[in-house]
């Protein structure tokens, strides 16, 4: 059986600890190779190797690290479909979807080859006589990142890219279930000329996470995945003295009001909704219909589903592929169960697939006259079942909008440009799309939500990446005019 160890000073290493984890190709229900869990001594050789590393990375010109970056970016682009097939494999997703993911981790390292001009300070010439203040950015030492197996490539991306840009050093530790790619980028970013020890790949589970949150040597902790995880490292990492942002799960709601386009909103429901099987902490998991727009754009959702082809996501002409594990399949389909029980209605029941094997299938569900605080209401379901509440009014759909736990990303359909821009100013969320069903933000934005779905004060990669990854420093200086110098510079005397 295949073993995946870690990576470790420029080059990967077994594990030592003899403890592993099965990492299952979840298209058919195998475990196809073992992930090497780490020891707390190996947790410590990583960040003990991105100190020394970050003795003199720190101190790199701005120039190199970006044509490292630049180098890096040609060739994650040069490698992608190789990449893609490594997602695939691990994740599940289907491979345009895994194509997709590396797009949007691509635009990250993009941002980040702007690295000299992100780090500019700013100068305030003449404070007071004879008296400059400026500031300069610093990186802040070892930091660390902790990613879900959601995106497994473009997460740890978002981090890394302006985390070694600014000048720190990064360990990074991968989900568990699909370790694989995150190997994958350290061989490319090894090609691309950055020198050893500058990242390193720690797999395990949460005996490495307790390490590297009491680590005095780790000075922020960077961390994507679910609420109470989120909650447990924003805590702890900050008991530690550390800065930390913690990224959480989501329930995003789309508003559908009565003039919307039903077609499209029907389109970007489904492509929203079933995209890589739901497992995205942007997919729209409620569709929030106000008023008479609820029949048409239920039948207009129900019509698009036989279209979607599900099956092993290495075939092209799949759209959908399994979810990550038997037991999350399980649980995913456990709400499709209760659903009837808490008042709703399952239109279509993704149980019955019909696909052969063991693999951790689930087909499209469609769950109508979903009830605010029901299970199917309140909790992130994290899989391909898309439900509908039905309201009377916009100021109904904005407040369960607004007293919902998670608070990431949200949507509105409409045409009329007065009710989205009354939405976007009243709405408690931290990303919101108009008449776009995903509003993940562009890379020169920062990406994060409100309440449970973010702890910290800084949201994740763009201009707040910079700023989480370095530390500011203001400068007042004063230096006496030439003129008055006891020693003769050449300047006329000015006594
Ligand atoms: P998870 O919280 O189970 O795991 C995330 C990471 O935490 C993994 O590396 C895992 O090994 C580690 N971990 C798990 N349990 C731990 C524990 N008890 N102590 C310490 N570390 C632990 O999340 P997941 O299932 O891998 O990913 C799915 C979740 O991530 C969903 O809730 C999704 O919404 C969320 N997510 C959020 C965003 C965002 O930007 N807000 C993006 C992607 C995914």
């Amino acid at each position: 059986m295949k073993r995946i160890g870690h990576w470790l000073d420029g080059e990967e290493v077994a594990g030592t600890s003899g403890k592993s984890g099965p990492v299952y190709d979840p298209a058919v229900g195998h475990v196809q190779a073992q992930v090497a869990f780490a020891s707390l001594d190996e947790v410590d050789a990583a960040v003990a190797s991105a100190a020394r590393a970050g003795k003199s990375w720190s101190q790199s010109s701005l120039s190199r690290r970006a044509e490292i970056l630049f180098k890096f970016r040609e060739l994650l682009d040069h490698h992608k479909a190789d990449l893609a097939k490594v997602l695939t494999s691990e994740h599940g997703k289907v491979l345009s979807d895994a194509m997709g993911e590396i797009s949007r981790g691509l635009e990250n390292v993009e941002f980040a080859c702007g690295i000299p001009h992100l780090l500019k300070g700013e100068y305030s010439e003449q404070a007071a006589t004879g008296v400059d203040v400026y500031s300069i950015h610093q990186p802040l030492g070892v930091v660390a990142g902790i990613t879900p197996f959601n995106f497994p490539a473009m997460v740890p991306i978002w981090m890394l890219a302006n985390a070694i840009a600014c000048g720190n050093t990064f360990v990074l530790k991968p989900s568990e279930k699909d370790p694989s790619s995150s190997l994958f980028l350290a061989r490319l970013l090894k090609q691309a000329g950055l020198p050893d020890g500058v990242l390193n790949v720690i797999n395990g589970d949460k005996l490495v996470v307790d390490r590297l949150i009491e680590h005095p040597e780790v000075r922020a902790l960077s961390f994507v995945g679910s609420t109470p995880i989120a909650k447990y490292i924003y805590e702890n990492g900050t008991r530690q003295g550390k800065r930390v942002q913690a990224l959480g799960g989501a329930k995003n709601h789309m508003v559908v009001l009565p003039d919307a386009d039903v077609a499209m909103a029907a389109d970007a429901a489904v492509s929203a909704a079933y995209g890589s099987a739901g497992e995205r902490c942007m997919a729209i998991s409620l569709v929030v219909a106000v008023g008479g727009v609820a029949d048409p754009l239920v039948a207009a959702i129900e019509a698009r589903l036989d279209r979607i082809k599900v099956g092993p996501g290495t075939e092209a002409h799949n759209e959908m592929g399994p979810l990550i594990t038997r037991e999350h399949r399980d649980r995913v389909a456990s709400y499709l169960e209760g659903a009837p029980r808490e008042g709703a209605t399952v239109v279509r029941d993704g149980r019955q697939h019909g696909i052969p094997g063991d693999g951790f299938f689930l087909g499209v569900s469609l769950v109508d006259h979903v009830k605010p605080g029901t299970r199917m209401y309140t909790d992130e379901i994290f899989g391909p079942v898309l439900g509908v509440v039905r309201v009377d009014t916009y100021e109904a759909a904005l407040a369960l909008i607004n007293s919902h736990e998670f608070g990431n990303g949200t949507a509105i359909f409409t045409r009329d440009g007065g009710a989205a821009r009354r939405f976007q100013k009243e709405v408690d969320v931290g990303m919101v799309g108009i008449n776009v069903p995903i509003p993940v933000p562009v890379s020169y934005y920062s990406f994060g939500g409100w309440r449970a779905s973010l702890f910290g004060d800084h949201h994740m990669y763009g201009p707040e990446g910079v700023k989480f990854f370095t530390r500011t420093k203001v400068v007042t200086s004063r230096w006496p005019d030439p003129s008055t110098s006891k020693i003769d510079l050449g300047f006329p005397r000015n006594r």
